[in-house]
């Protein structure tokens, strides 16, 4: 790849750079006035109006020489609060980053800005590594992005002794945590940092929320003292909704019905079902791609390639995919099978949206699912402290997916933050379940259980209610069964509701040696005995048939990203225009423009440089760069 710098404005002199032309090439620069201040280099670099939440305050402690730990969710803005200080402090950031995928491409969005910004990984070859080292030895490079295996080598801690280093910034700071699926040990070992350079501020990213996590980073980190900034981790502009799953795949076309074109990620448990999913998909006409950890390499970073560059593309996927994609503009995350935790459907989830336009969360879930995953869990080679942890996680999730409750009040609850719900944007929200009384159907399911055994699974326990005449009601005799039949009065589907909500009320639970049986709880009697009224929620009615207009997972319209009919004529004309100049340079079109931006300036409509400069997201060196062809095209 080439490692040119792309439109070298140096960003200390960006301050002189307002409204005036181009330095003559070669002419020498005139001497820096006043360093720009954190908001006019803001609106000069990135083109944005103003900090968003915390950002101002995380940046004028860091350029002040401060620590700081940022929790902020994914789609925050994080990048920034480490980007702006690299450019008002003296020297070079060293931006320690886990993933070769989401180094690259930040460094490409800084290029765009004119930032000079490279990274130093194994995906260069020795010279090119060596051209990088020069730069930044020369004191050449704002910001300098480096995996931790590499920083951490005694070459690399030699060179950073002759260079002036602004800050330190430790992205993805939950890396160090060895309770999560992201560990990487390396991370241990970056106080080292601290030690080596103290007059050096630190800065700690991350999208992890939970106590535990964070006070792990903070510890292991040695950022004690560092001043922790906070953000609400709700994501507005996604919506959520939970559906029990019958048909999954055709559930999922009904879903994606209504995000034609866009760019989504729909998560599996299984390779095999990653594999089959996407197969399925692509057999539908819609652009889908496999990716799982036992793909050839090669493959899945075709796969992941295709999905950044690419408008439109859908990746079918195991939790493999997904850390460190910062394609801003994923409208969709679809859980087709139930994850493990809340943590990580958040997680995931969060991956939809980072441009704060709407964008949905959807999962397909069935009580099998969470059977599976505890037999999973069981099997595993952890303790049984580390297993009774990961129950629980299982249980609250479970409990997510059968709430009647505002989705994103519970979801924040599970970290520690209080939200007043209705929050008007989930699928409890915009349609909120009817609750029946449910205290007989309990009874009935409580006393088929007891009566079988406690030694049989929901779908079997169904089909005795209902008075099925299978092969294994006939095999154990089970329709001599008082219960038999006793339950004509709701279909299967209903059963298997009431049964999953039974389990996540606590009222049945999965029997894990029974290899998943249902049995009875501690909490079972009351109910049995009539001392206990159970109350449960109705699940919508299946659609009938599919429907290929645009609506969402909740059958309410997503707030609308439709644009009037001459804009909408001028965005298409920028999004063309956009791919085009992405395959040009071989980068992915969102380090160009943001959707966003092109929606702003198809509404805008500018005529001169100037009213282009003043839409959100055009700063200096794209306006540069871009200007002039966008002003004539949209002519
Ligand atoms: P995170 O790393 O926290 O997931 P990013 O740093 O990638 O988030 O930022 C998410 C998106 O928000 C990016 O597209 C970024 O350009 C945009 N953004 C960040 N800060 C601002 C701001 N102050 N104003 C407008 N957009 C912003
Ligand atoms: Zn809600």
């Amino acid at each position: 790849m080439c490692l040119a710098v792309t439109a070298t404005v140096s960003t200390r002199d960006h301050g002189k750079l307002v409204g005036l032309p181009s330095p003559v090439p070669g002419a020498p620069l005139p001497s820096p006035i006043n360093p720009p201040d954190a908001l006019a280099m803001l609106r000069q670099v990135f083109g944005f109006d103003s900090f968003r939440g915390e950002q101002a305050a995380i940046v004028g402690h860091l350029v002040d020489g401060g620590d700081a730990l940022v929790l902020m969710p994914t789609g925050g803005g994080k990048s920034l609060c480490y980007q702006l200080p690299a450019l008002l402090r003296e020297g070079t950031a060293i931006v320690v980053s886990p993933l070769i995928a989401l180094m690259q491409d930040q460094v490409e969005t800084l290029r765009q800005l004119g930032v000079k910004a490279a990274y130093l990984n194994s995906a260069l070859d020795p010279a090119q590594a060596a051209r990088v080292e020069r730069q930044l030895s020369h004191g050449e490079l704002d910001l300098l992005y480096v995996a931790p295996e590499r920083l951490l080598t005694p070459r690399f801690l030699g060179l950073l002794d002759q260079a002036r280093i602004a800050l330190f910034a430790i992205d993805e700071a939950h890396c160090v945590s060895q309770w999560g699926h992201d560990f990487r040990p390396e991370y241990r070992e970056l106080t080292l940092l601290h030690e080596r350079w103290p007059g050096v501020p630190r800065i700690a990213l991350t999208a992890t929320a939970d106590a535990p996590t964070r006070h792990e980073i903070a510890e292991r980190l040695g950022l004690e003292g560092a001043r922790q900034f906070t953000s609400s981790f709700d994501r507005p502009n996604i919506r959520y909704a939970v559906v029990p799953r019958e048909d999954g795949r055709r559930q999922l076309l009904d879903f994606l019905a209504g995000h034609r074109g866009h760019a989504g990620i729909v998560y599996c448990l299984s390779r095999r079902k990653v594999e089959e999913t996407a197969a399925f998909l692509a057999r539908e006409g819609i652009e889908a791609l496999p990716y799982h950890a036992g793909l050839e390499a090669g493959v899945r970073a075709a796969h992941q390639r295709r999905f950044l560059r690419e408008d439109g593309i859908v990746m079918v996927a195991t939790i493999a995919f997904g850390m460190g994609i910062d394609k801003p503009d994923v409208r969709f995350v679809a859980h087709l099978d139930l994850p493990k935790s809340v943590e990580g459907y958040y997680q995931e989830t969060g991956r939809a949206g980072r441009d704060g336009e709407p964008a949905e969360a959807w999962m397909a879930y069935s009580l099998g699912d969470a059977v599976q995953l505890r037999r999973m869990i069981d099997s595993a080679e952890s303790g049984e402290e580390r297993k009774r942890l990961e129950h629980r996680k299982l249980d609250a999730l479970v409990g997510y997916c059968e709430s009647a409750g505002c989705r994103r009040q519970s979801l924040l609850a599970w970290f520690g933050e209080a939200h007043p719900g209705h929050c008007g944007n989930c699928d409890n929200c915009l349609s909120p379940p009817r609750q029946w009384d449910a205290t007989v159907a309990a009874q009935k399911s409580l006393s088929c259980v007891f009566r079988t055994g406690q030694r049989f699974g929901a779908a079997h326990l169904v089909d005795i209610l209902r008075g099925a005449d299978t092969a294994k009601v006939r095999q154990f005799g089970h329709e001599r069964l008082s219960t038999y039949g006793i339950g004509t009065e709701l279909d299967a589907r209903q059963w298997r509701s009431v049964f999953r909500q039974l389990v996540a009320a606590g009222l049945l639970e999965v029997d894990m040696e029974g290899h998943g049986a249902l049995r009875l709880t501690a909490d079972s009697a009351a109910v049995l005995k009539g001392e206990r009224e159970v109350r449960l929620r109705e699940d919508p009615a299946r659609p009938v048939r599919r429907v290929r207009a645009a609506r969402s997972a909740t059958g309410t319209p997503l707030p609308d990203l439709a644009l009037p009919p001459e804009a909408s004529t001028r965005f298409e004309a920028l999004r063309a225009w956009r791919s085009a100049a992405a395959r040009a340079q071989n980068v992915p079109a969102y380090v160009i423009f943001h959707d966003r931006t092109l929606r702003e300036i198809a509404l805008a409509a500018p005529r001169g440089l100037d009213e282009l400069a003043g839409v959100p997201g055009v700063g200096t060196a794209k306006l540069e760069r871009y200007g002039q062809e966008i002003l004539s095209l949209l002519q």
